[in-house]
């Protein structure tokens, strides 16, 4: 499956799931959203999925404000990443974070 911003089905690999995101018909291509399942991705590309909401590189949860990630699914191994994260102080995490609240 294709990444995209504004993903077609949600992975959750700890019910080992596909569920459908949207309401979908015969044809439309099955695309989910790369960070939910991946911390950092050994290779980063430029999104071309055209949503409005695209975050243009996809890189891995670690490089998305927490913000935006919360408007995804995510599977749990990536929340407990942000946890270890913010649980150390990353003045970077801690300044979204803070953005956001
Ligand atoms: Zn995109």
């Amino acid at each position: 499956m294709n990444h995209s911003c504004n993903p077609s089905v949600i992975v959750d690999v700890q019910a080992m799931e596909v569920k459908a995101n949207k309401d979908l018909v015969a044809g439309d291509e099955l695309t989910f959203f790369y960070p939910s399942t991946e911390w950092k991705m050994a290779s980063p590309f430029v999104c071309s999925c055209d949503s409005p909401q695209c975050l243009q590189v996809i890189a891995g949860a670690e490089h998305i404000p927490i913000g935006r990630l919360k408007k995804y699914h995510i599977n749990q191994h990536i929340v407990e990443m942000i946890t270890e994260l913010l649980a150390t102080n990353n003045p970077h995490i801690v300044l979204e974070h803070q953005h956001n609240q």
